[in-house]
């Protein structure tokens, strides 16, 4: 492992003063990705910054708006309190996949956010509950950013030197919302998505119509993905058998993914396909 310095901060504001100093200076949450990646000289660093003591940033709360996700809190604790609480179905079930048990009482929501990896299982869900990334810097201020826009490419996302994840912001659902989230991984566990589908729809329980619909991809392309076609095709229709099918075949479109060992873009593809058809389908079963 390559030497570097390394802080835990105890309160934002120093936090921030020490991302503000000049070098390569890399916030670390639960360490699962940057660790690793320190180890084997894909990235450097000078100074580490731990979040894992800083109040602000292991905050998580519910209220009639909304869920708030302090950038360091780990899968476990959110798993553990969308299942108490509820509304965020796709987003639990995502948490409950990443890794191993052990990895997710690690492991943040926001640093796999903030490690940007295509194949980031919660990020779909995230997307699909319209998530805005809250951000700080001591330059910069804080800003909000829908987190569509979060992204600039794999490992690769749009904050500026010295700012950090802050929270993450998601609206309250509405009534009659379901969502659902599901990946391919070869193996049963600790495997990387071949391809991830994260679905939400809103129904008008007397018409059965779509009244909002929300698909988003992982692993099949540079960045996740929303599968806009997809969604303006469910919407406003009657949710049958036929428009999840027209659905899943349009999300096709909104997938440009590689060919490497995990699958070949083909094959990709299809499991687009497959797990939209799945995941609209549990998003119906939610609903009753
Ligand atoms: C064995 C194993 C299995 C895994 N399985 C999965 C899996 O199934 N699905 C999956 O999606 N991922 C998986 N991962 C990857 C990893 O666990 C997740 O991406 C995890 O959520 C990262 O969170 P972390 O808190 O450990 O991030 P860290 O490693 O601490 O940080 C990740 C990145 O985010 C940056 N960062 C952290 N916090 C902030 C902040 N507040 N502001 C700005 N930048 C920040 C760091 O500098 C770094 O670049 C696995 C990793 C391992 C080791």
């Amino acid at each position: 492992m390559p030497n570097f310095d390394y802080e835990a901060p105890t309160s934002l504001a120093e936090a921030l003063e020490l991302m503000a100093r000049p070098g390569e200076v890399r916030p670390l949450a639960g360490g699962t990705d940057i660790i690793d990646q320190l180890k084997s000289n894909r990235r450097n660093a000078d100074l580490v910054v731990d979040m894992k003591r800083i109040p602000e940033l292991l905050e998580l709360s519910m209220n009639g708006s909304g869920l708030r996700i302090g950038s360091a809190v780990s899968c476990t604790d959110v798993y553990n309190f969308i299942e108490e609480h509820g509304g965020y179905p796709a987003l639990s079930e995502s948490a409950a996949l990443v890794g191993s048990i052990h990895i997710q009482n690690r492991a943040s929501i926001g640093g796999n956010v903030c490690n940007a990896a295509p194949s980031a299982d919660t990020i779909p869900p995230l997307l699909v509950h319209e998530a805005v990334a809250h951000t700080v810097s001591a330059s910069g201020g804080e800003r909000e950013i829908p987190l569509i826009d979060f992204f600039a490419g794999p490992g690769q996302t749009v904050l500026q030197k010295g700012e950090i994840l802050k929270e993450l912001v998601l609206p309250a659902p509405p009534a009659n919302t379901a969502s659902a989230y599901l990946r391919f991984i070869p193996r049963n566990e600790m495997d990387i998505a071949v391809a991830g589908v994260g679905s939400l729809i809103e129904v008008d329980p007397s018409s059965k119509v779509v009244t909002k619909a929300r698909i988003s991809l992982a692993s099949v392309a540079p960045t996740p993905v929303r599968a806009y076609e997809a969604e303006n095709s469910l919407e406003g229709s009657v949710i049958d058998a036929d428009a999840i099918d027209r659905a899943a075949d349009l999300t096709v479109g909104a997938a440009v993914p590689i060919t490497d060992v995990r699958g070949s873009a083909e094959y990709r593809k299809e499991l687009v396909k497959v797990l939209t058809k799945r995941t609209l389908n549990i998003c119906l079963e939610r609903l009753g």
